[in-house]
Formats: structure tokens, C-alpha cells, sequence
């Protein structure tokens, strides 16, 4: 019986552990969530130009099967390791509160104020090498492959407007809510709570009828309008001024307005934000493939080269 009981208290603990190795290491609110990455990714993969689309391919380790979005939360799931602790402010812009924009110099830094080291400096820095990659100058200190998850991820992180919020509540972290019944906080309702809402109140949980609305909308929908104008940018490196802050502006008009801590976010705040989401998500691939045949192929569309 005592040895039982000692096996039963050893598997508790066992649980008990995992679970706690589980907490530490898988991160919580950080970036879309895994759904508005794969979105992001699979977007931007299926507008890639045939050259652009078989670089891709040849970057992604073989066990990706070709499949970008597969790796797209890689940089989620690195960012606590050691060897890549260096990347975890690269996920987010911290902006002074209330002030609802963006100043590259002012904000794009880590909290050491080591400069370049927010969401924006990284789209630009992994850009570059990947333009190294068509010039055939690519120095052998860049991994190509992880420059390319880095970028697809980080292009979906910029375009999630509470990731380039306010600092001393962390982007909407530290902001504790209900979403419907259950708890939750600002900075998660944007990254998977209206996601997961949407795709349970209208699609019966079918990811796939969700993107392939998402997708609807831009080519034969409400924003088919708009899509030259978000693949439009003239210089590389201040495109990604433009995605953050539009991010900041969405943040404050759409993410904190009305929401104080303790608030209930229900129907209301879901319905007016939804279309929101969805929009950011589409425009995360769309500008994500925009870069993509830019530094993959001869695709210069809207482009002009940093000289
Ligand atoms: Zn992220």
C-alpha cells in the first residue's frame, strides 16, 4: 500500500513539476498569438512571387515541409533561451505613456537603452541581410534561415497594435480584465482573445473558413482597394516607422479607449474590435510578401533600395 501511495505522490509531483516547467517556459502574451502569426505567414506565403516563393522554400528546414508558417512562432518560443535572450526586446516598442506615437530615436531601444533594439529595428536589420542573400554578399556570421523567421515573425508583431503601447503598463499587461467571464488582460485580448472569439461565435472554430475570410476581404472585399497602398514603400528602412506607428494610433483609439482596470469587455468592445484585428493581420501579410519578393526576387514594386 505505502509503495502505492509513494508512486501515486511521485506521479503528483512529476505533474506538478511539468506544470511548472510548462509555466516557466512557454511565454505568455507575447506577439500575436500563435494563430495571428500562422494568419501573418500563410497570407504573405501564398502572395510570393515564384522566385521569392522557391527561396523560401530552400531556407526552411526540411522538416518545415515548405510550409513557412509552421516556424512562424519560433521567435516566441527562443526568446528565453540563453543563447537568444538578446532577442526578447525585439518583439515590442515601449512609447511614453499617452503620447500615442512613435519617435524611432526616442522609443526604439531596450530597457538597457541599447539603441535599434525594438520591433522596427529588427524588421530593418534582418531586411538587410536577407538582401544580402539576391546580392550574393551575405556574410557568414547571418544564419539566413533564422534572419527569415525573424523577419516574418517580427512582421506580425509590429502590426498587433498593443506591441507598440504604453510602457509602464507593459503594453496592456498589466491591465486585468474580463474578457466576457473569464480573466484575462488588454495586451492578450489583442493578441488571441478576439481571435479565438471570432473564430468560436462565427466559424465554429474552423481557423481555415477564418483566414480564408480574412483573405476574401483583401482580394475581392472591403480592402481590395487599400492593398497597393499597404505593399507601398518607398524606403526600407522608414516602412517599419509607418507599421508601428500606425500601431500606436489603433493602440489608443481602439485598445485603451474605455478600458480602465477591472473592466468587463464583452460584445461591445469584440464587435467594434474584430474588423480591427482582422485588418492588421491582412496587412502583416501583405507587407511581410511585399518584402519578401522585394529581397527574393526583382520585384520592385513600390520599392525603392536603401543605397
Ligand atoms: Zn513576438
Amino acid at each position: 500500500m505505502e509503495g502505492r501511495k509513494d508512486s501515486k505522490r511521485a506521479r503528483a509531483l512529476g505533474l506538478v513539476l511539468w506544470v511548472g516547467f510548462v509555466l516557466i517556459f512557454v511565454p505568455g502574451a507575447e506577439g500575436w498569438s500563435k494563430e495571428g502569426h500562422v494568419f501573418t505567414c500563410r497570407i504573405a506565403q501564398s502572395l510570393l512571387k515564384p522566385d521569392a516563393a522557391h527561396v523560401v522554400k530552400h531556407l526552411l528546414p526540411e522538416y518545415a515541409n515548405g510550409d513557412l508558417s509552421s516556424l512562424c512562432t519560433w521567435p516566441d518560443q527562443i526568446r528565453h533561451w540563453y543563447k537568444y535572450r538578446w532577442t526578447s526586446s525585439l518583439h515590442f516598442i515601449d512609447t511614453p505613456d499617452n503620447e500615442c506615437s512613435f519617435d524611432y530615436a526616442r522609443d526604439c531601444h531596450d530597457q538597457h537603452g541599447q539603441e535599434n533594439m525594438c520591433v522596427a529595428g529588427a524588421i530593418q536589420n534582418f531586411t538587410s541581410q536577407l538582401l544580402h542573400y539576391k546580392e550574393g554578399t551575405s556574410d557568414r556570421r547571418y544564419n539566413l534561415t533564422e534572419a527569415l523567421l525573424f523577419l516574418s515573425h517580427f512582421m506580425g508583431d509590429i502590426h498587433q497594435p498593443m506591441h507598440c503601447a504604453f510602457t509602464s503598463d507593459e503594453g496592456g499587461n498589466t491591465i486585468e480584465l474580463r474578457w466576457f467571464r473569464h480573466k484575462s488582460n488588454l495586451h492578450h485580448v489583442w493578441d488571441r482573445e478576439i481571435i479565438l472569439t471570432a473564430a468560436k461565435d462565427y466559424y465554429e472554430k474552423d481557423m481555415d473558413l477564418l483566414l480564408e475570410d480574412i483573405e476574401g476581404n483583401f482580394t475581392d472585399g472591403v480592402w481590395s482597394d487599400d492593398t497597393s497602398s499597404w505593399r507601398d514603400c518607398k524606403d526600407i528602412l522608414s516602412c517599419p516607422i509607418k507599421y508601428a506607428t500606425e500601431s500606436i494610433k489603433i493602440a489608443c483609439k481602439w485598445g485603451y479607449k474605455g478600458v480602465e482596470n477591472g473592466a468587463t469587455l464583452a460584445d461591445d468592445y469584440f464587435n467594434s474590435r474584430m474588423p480591427i484585428v482582422m485588418k492588421r493581420i491582412a496587412q502583416g501579410g501583405v507587407r511581410l510578401a511585399m518584402i519578401l519578393n522585394h529581397v527574393f526576387s526583382d520585384d520592385q514594386e513600390g520599392f525603392v533600395s536603401p543605397t
